[in-house]
């Protein structure tokens, strides 16, 4: 099978394997416990901190390890309606995954403004501007790449504006992290990361959060994390998920994204000359390396399509793997002015480290000979 959904979650690199095993069975202890086994645990989980705080460049008490970007997510979201005066709004863009979505939804119900996207997909920089004029929320929240269209957000304009105003900025970086450098993020008052997206396992990620000042716990019921997270920390996880991001940030740095950009836009070009009438979403716009977001000819329900492309051998999906299965349209094509008939053709094809020139080469010709298949008999 040929897999082309990475961005709902990318397979375990065997390094990180490695990592788990290895962690698993050296740090024995609970990082809270009194003896030496446990301080050898909690040692590991400091030297983790500290590799990430460098990678992300903040200090390394602003970490807290979570259970992935879900948790996260929702831990920034319950620090916000627990710390900010009630009548004050919140400003979060409409193109946010759902466990920034739903949470915000939840807690703020009559003070949050969504922040307007453009029909290229970024949130619209001017709306925070003019508004800000006005207003000044108790937070703001946009994410660095959307997990849908893969378009990248102007998170470092957005922090400057924050910065300005001092109101806190939270970015859920999910999508970025492990694919494009991540240094410069931990400027950011929250950061969320998750393990998965990258090689790491599944079920362990963490919350940049300000370590000055009380971050508001999600989960009560131990000290763990400086009391900002309760529960038994995932050791192997941790270390598992630091040994995928340090091997991701290295192929950065040694330049390897270049060609798997070339890769991208060779397969949009083969996609635009096969299937007229297909269209790339947020095609003018600087995309995340890996996806392409895009609407098929109006030959049939995208369903089908995911359906014959699988029976090809090649998985791909409708758009985020929390929406697929639903069939109502994307709430992110919908912020971007895609009719709910436009948006029920879009299919989300999302490659990953190991994926090839041939792979995408393979998706172009899937994507023909299901084409071709839906095309009515000539008589
Ligand atoms: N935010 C974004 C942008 C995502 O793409 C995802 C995963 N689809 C999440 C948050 C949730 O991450 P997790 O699976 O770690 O809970």
């Amino acid at each position: 099978m040929i897999y082309f959904d990475h961005n709902a979650t990318s397979p375990l690199l065997p390094l990180a394997r490695q990592a788990w095993l290895e962690a698993a069975e050296q740090f024995i202890g609970n990082p809270s416990s009194p003896h030496r086994l446990g301080s050898r645990a909690d040692a590991a989980l400091t030297a983790a901190r500290e590799q990430l705080a460098g990678i992300l460049d903040c200090d390394s008490p602003d970490i807290v390890w979570t259970s992935g970007a879900t948790e996260s997510n929702n831990m920034a979201l319950h620090h916000w309606a627990a710390s900010r005066e009630s009548a004050e709004e919140v400003w979060i863009s409409a193109i946010e995954h759902p466990s920034v979505l739903e949470p915000a939804k939840s807690y703020f119900p009559k003070q949050l403004r969504l922040i307007p996207a453009s029909r290229s997909g970024t949130v619209d920089l001017n709306w925070v501007r003019d508004r800000l004029r006005r207003k000044r929320p108790a937070c703001v929240a946009v994410m660095a790449a959307n997990n849908e269209t893969g378009v990248l957000q102007p998170w470092p304009e957005l922090l400057a504006l924050c910065r300005e105003e001092d109101i806190p900025f939270f970015c859920d970086a999910t999508q970025w992290i492990g694919k494009l450098p991540a240094k410069g993020l931990g400027q950011c008052d929250f950061v969320s990361g998750s393990a998965h997206k990258f090689g790491g396992p599944r079920g362990v990620g963490f919350l940049k959060c300000p370590a000055q000042g009380r971050v508001q716990p999600l989960l009560f019921g131990g000290q763990q994390e400086e009391g900002r997270r309760a529960g038994t920390e995932n050791v192997a996880g941790v270390l598992s998920m630091m040994a995928a991001l340090e091997a991701r940030e290295a192929a950065l740095r040694r330049g390897e994204i270049e060609m798997r950009l070339r890769w991208r836009r060779q397969f949009e070009r083969l996609l635009g000359e096969a299937l007229p009438g297909s269209v790339v979403v947020g095609a003018g716009q600087e995309r995340l390396w890996n996806t392409v977001s895009a609407l098929m000819p109006e030959a049939d329900g995208r369903q089908r399509w995911v359906v014959k492309l699988d029976k090809l051998g090649l998985a791909v999906s409708t758009g985020s793997a929390c929406a697929s299965g639903r069939e109502e349209p994307s709430h992110v094509l919908a912020a971007m002015g895609y009719a709910p008939s436009e948006a029920s053709r879009a299919l989300r094809f999302s490659g990953g480290w190991e994926t090839t020139e041939e792979e995408w080469t393979a998706l172009s010709a899937g994507l023909v000979k299901v084409h071709r298949g839906m095309q009515p008999a000539r008589v």
